[in-house]
């Protein structure tokens, strides 16, 4: 049977996570029959609720998804609502008998999965908590699922990890990259180790450079308070990009399970080039946007947005040059791009492969060959493509670029699992490669704060792009002076 047993705490039950993602992710494992009888959900924040208010917000959450209202009522039905103060720790105790009665009515064999859907300030003290409360069996498993932010530098991080391994272990811990649990960062093995044509060319010899562009087409929105204290180095280059980075870097695991592959990750991860500050400006490029209008269409600056301070130096627009000193990537550059209020919403790919060595096609000039691209597309739609130089039909010999493209349909990527109904079950099943690991966490911090810091001690002239844009002209400079070009340019 494919049925998994367990009982989820989440923590922050009420909050906008819980509703937008993880009740939606659970009712998709219950209609594809990995949840069944055997579960049970309590939902934890400070509000009082009702179990039958709670199990209302939960049906409305999977409004739409539901096969029939009977069935979302018998979904719901396993949803139970504990108020609760997660500092205090009279409040475990009651969490605990409820645990139980919950365990025992659902038979769940002691498995215990723990979702901590609120701020990270609070995961130390939950973490405690828990062991301290008694709230951790002896009989299952007892699991811990976290949300980023995982610290805002290095000993941040660090001293968060050791609070919470001094109740999980490092194997109990799943720390969540949502952009792990989606289809087409999944395939990047594929693409790599399932096709020769590929994995025979892999490296240095035959790649020229490879770029990642996460691009945003809205601002930050309601989110200014957060961002303001973040930026988009922090929140998107040392989790979701350096995590592909890896993916995309690393040696082949000699199978394709967590250990062999975090292995892998890591070694990659530990052979990126940490630069010395005075390099900071040759490799990063910083951002913010400003305020313009497109199509008639007027936004406002970074600056202008609610919560945000009217001098703010947070960067919206991060670019850079990534180097990864082993044999086979040494002189490849790894360039990555991602910013807010750029000009369309996208994730990809572009894997430049080296040129032919001679243009045999162009007697009246020195023009190279346009080089083979690979691109994997991410989001929002998955899919890849090949471009190939092909002959130009006609007497001459000139060539055009052919391309090769396959995107998923709507349908396709309709019906593929949500990143967070992926990453659950992977939770349930105990399997931790699409999770981040206390090293990879470590050794991205450390690339991330040397640029942190360098920019922390120097103002920048802000802002430096319009909206609408593809970010600062010094994130084009950053590939020219290479002699390179981003290759999507919307
Ligand atoms: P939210 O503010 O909507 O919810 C926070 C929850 O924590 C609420 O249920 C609140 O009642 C509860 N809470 C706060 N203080 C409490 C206390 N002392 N005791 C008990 N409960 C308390 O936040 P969210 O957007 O759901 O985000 C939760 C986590 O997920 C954060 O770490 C966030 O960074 C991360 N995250 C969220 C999203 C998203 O799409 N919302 C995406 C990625 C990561």
């Amino acid at each position: 049977s494919k049925e998994k047993i367990a009982l989820f705490t989440i923590f922050g039950g009420t909050g906008d996570l819980a509703k937008r993602k993880l009740y939606p992710s659970l009712y998709r494992l219950y209609k594809k029959g990995f949840l069944a009888e055997k579960f049970a959900v309590i939902g934890t924040a400070r509000r009082e609720w009702t179990d039958e208010y709670y199990r209302d917000i939960v049906m409305d959450s999977i409004n739409g998804l539901a096969e029939s209202y009977e069935h979302a009522a018998e979904f719901a039905s396993h949803f139970y609502y504990q108020s609760h103060n997660v500092t205090d720790i009279e409040h475990y105790s009651t969490l605990k008998k409820l645990t139980e009665t919950l365990d025992e009515k659902y038979q769940l064999e002691g498995n215990r999965l723990f979702y901590l859907a609120m701020s990270p300030n609070f995961f130390g003290i939950i973490s405690q908590n828990l062991k301290d409360g008694l709230l951790l069996t002896d009989s299952g498993f007892n699991r811990l699922i976290i949300e980023k932010p995982f610290g805002h530098n290095y000993s941040s991080a660090l001293e968060l990890n050791e609070q919470i391994r001094a109740s999980f272990a490092e194997d109990q811990i799943y720390r969540i990259d949502h952009y792990l649990g989606k289809e087409m960062v999944q395939n990047i093995s594929a693409v790599r180790f399932a096709n020769n044509m590929f994995e025979s060319m892999w490296n240095n010899r035959y790649i020229d450079n490879i770029q990642i562009t996460l691009s945003e087409s809205l601002g930050v929105e309601e989110r200014g308070g957060y961002y303001d204290t973040s930026g988009a180095l922090r929140d998107m280059l040392q989790n979701h990009i350096l995590q592909m980075v890896s993916l995309l870097a690393m040696e082949p695991p000699t199978r394709l399970h967590d250990k062999e592959i975090r292995a892998e990750k890591i070694k990659a991860l530990q052979a990126v080039r940490l630069f010395k500050p005075e390099d900071v400006p040759h490799y990063l490029v910083r951002g913010q946007y400003g305020r313009s209008t497109v199509n008639g269409e007027h936004f406002e600056g970074y600056r202008e947005e609610l919560n945000v301070a009217p001098d703010s130096q947070t960067e919206t627009f991060v670019a850079g040059k990534i180097m990864i000193d082993n044999f086979r990537w040494s002189g490849v550059p790894f360039y990555f791009r991602t910013g807010k209020r750029l000009a369309e919403k996208g994730t990809q790919i572009d894997i430049e492969f080296k040129n032919v060595p001679l243009n045999l096609f162009n007697d009246n000039s020195d023009e190279p060959l346009p080089p083979n691209v690979l691109t994997i597309y991410i989001q929002p739609t998955e899919g890849f493509s090949l471009e190939l130089n092909t002959k130009k039909v006609g007497l001459g010999l000139e060539t055009e670029t052919l391309k090769l493209e396959q995107k998923h349909s709507a349908e396709t990527t309709a019906n593929s699992p949500e990143a967070y109904e992926k990453l659950i079950l992977d939770c349930l099943n105990g399997d931790s490669t699409n999770f981040t690991h206390w090293d990879e966490v470590a050794s991205s911090w450390k690339f991330v704060d040397i640029i942190r810091q360098a920019w922390d001690n120097e103002t920048i002239d802000f802002p430096n792009y319009p909206s609408g844009s593809m970010g600062p002209i010094e994130s084009d400079l950053l590939l020219t002076k290479d002699g390179f070009q981003w290759h999507w340019c919307p």
